[in-house]
């Protein structure tokens, strides 16, 4: 029989009534074994998901607040689903658990993997499922990174014994047994670890879009569906703000070839989203794939005469950024000139010591640190040599009137990112997707 493994994001485990939802989904096909549920969601726009709530609890406790009538909000929420459900399950016990650890120093990961937990409870019991905890079967490793050997053979041992489970998205286990989560928005990367470890035939991603867009659908009005899309185009996507899944969730299921497939709870006849191998994949109807952008980055730029001839110019640099513990995003580069693009979160509180760093290693002639751009990636397989895809994107952004402060495209042509303003963001956002989808993409 076939596998699907299943992951419900926050939205569709909002209330009661999507819970009704997704045990409709689930129970339409009987090869939808293994579920993974995040935490509830916004129920409306003003909402604070229970993550968030669970954070804010976390940080009262550590502060020595008194939280009681906060976490009481929590379980109101979880409470309601369970009434609206008309479920006879009582979760005192583990109200009153995660209370005492909270009292007694439990951590912040803890706090808000319970979002999760306390969810998967509830529907396993909805679903007349198995419950297994993620803390029992996702491990991590001491430098907090995800322990897929440990994992995969573990986890798939257990998932042997259970027909149908519901396991809690985002967090799992540390080897000194404390909970860890993974980072935002992490029950994805869940959800493509149990299909890995269930040798599933597809990883259903069901959340509150009919699949990957080609543009975000907040910044853009009602943006063109993707219907297939390239693991490494995801990537570059996701990676750029594309927020509907979870950059890393590619690893987990790129290797095993399990494609993943974007869902809508809330309208389940549609197809959604093909992720699949670049192998397998149809061709596009437009040129590009899909757009993706994010502000609040920083331009490093550094200026030398003859920079080729300076032997361990480029190493230096990026000493000084390593020993100053920066990661860095893009480097475009001239003949004398190299900018490095890096997260502006990265540099608080290190500029000074940075650009002292830097002028004592490499000297430049000039060196500048500038925050505010905007990046802005146009990603596609279309594009991979094709003439005048770069030109078509500097037409569409100098019409729109937006200046490029930089631009970098990979070798392998699958994307150009445009640096602007960020207060030309949006504009330079729509000017490029109305160029390549609004107007006719033939024309190239
Ligand atoms: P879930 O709670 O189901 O994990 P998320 O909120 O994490 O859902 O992701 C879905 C949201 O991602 C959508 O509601 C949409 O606002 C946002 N989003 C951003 N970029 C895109 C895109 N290119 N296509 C679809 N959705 C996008
Ligand atoms: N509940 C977690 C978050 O809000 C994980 C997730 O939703 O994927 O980030
Ligand atoms: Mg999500």
């Amino acid at each position: 029989m076939q596998v699907k493994a299943v992951k419900f994001g926050g939205t569709s485990l909002a209330d009661a009534g999507q819970f009704r939802k997704v045990y409709d989904i689930v129970k339409s096909d009987p090869t939808r074994r293994f579920v993974v549920a995040s935490a509830p969601g916004k129920r409306f726009g003003e909402d604070t998901k229970v993550t968030d709530m669970l954070y804010a609890c976390y940080d009262m406790a550590a502060a020595g607040l008194d939280f009681s009538a906060f976490f009481a909000g929590i379980c109101a929420r979880f409470e309601a689903i369970v009434d609206g459900l008309g479920l006879d399950i009582d979760l005192s016990p583990d109200y009153e658990e995660i209370i005492s650890a909270l009292m007694h120093g439990a951590g912040r990961d803890y706090a808000a993997s319970r979002g999760e937990y306390l969810a998967a409870k509830i529907l396993a019991a909805y679903l007349g499922f198995d419950f297994i905890d993620a803390a029992d079967v996702v491990f991590f490793r001491d430098d907090g990174s995800f322990d897929d050997v440990q994992t995969y053979p573990n986890f798939a041992s257990v998932l042997r014994g259970h027909d149908y489970a519901v396991i809690p998205g985002f967090y799992g286990v540390m080897p000194n047994g404390t909970i860890k989560t993974f980072s935002r928005g992490g029950s994805d990367i869940t959800g493509a670890i149990v299909a890995r470890a269930a040798d599933a035939d597809i990883y259903e991603n069901w959340t509150d879009v009919s699949g990957f867009l080609m543009a975000d659908p907040r910044l853009i009005p009602s943006p063109l569906p993707i219907k297939t899309v390239t693991y490494r185009e995801l990537r570059e996507l996701s990676y750029m703000g594309a927020g509907v899944l979870h950059e890393d969730s590619v690893f987990p299921v790129r290797s095993a070839g399990i494609p993943i497939n974007i869902r809508n709870t809330n309208e389940p006849d549609n197809p959604g989203t093909m992720i699949v191998s670049g192998t397998d994949c149809v061709d596009n109807e437009h040129i590009i794939t899909g757009i993706a952008g994010r502000k609040n980055f920083s331009v490093i730029r550094i200026e030398k005469d003859r920079m080729a001839y300076h032997r361990g110019f480029l190493r230096r640099i990026f000493e000084v950024l390593d020993l100053n513990g920066i990661n860095v995003d893009h480097i475009p580069s001239g003949i004398d000139t190299i900018s490095v693009i890096v997260h502006s979160d990265e540099l608080t509180g290190k500029y000074d010591i940075l650009r002292e760093s830097l002028v004592s290693s490499i000297k430049p002639d000039y060196l500048e640190i500038k925050d505010g751009l905007a990046l802005i990636a146009v990603v596609g397989r279309g594009m991979v040599g094709k003439p005048g895809v770069a030109s078509r994107i500097f037409d569409a952004v100098a019409a729109a009137h937006v200046n490029v402060r930089m631009m970098d495209q990979g070798l392998g042509e699958l994307n150009v990112i445009v640096g602007v303003d960020e207060a030309d963001f949006e504009t330079a956002l729509r000017a490029i997707y109305d160029a390549f989808v609004k107007q006719d993409s033939n024309a190239l």
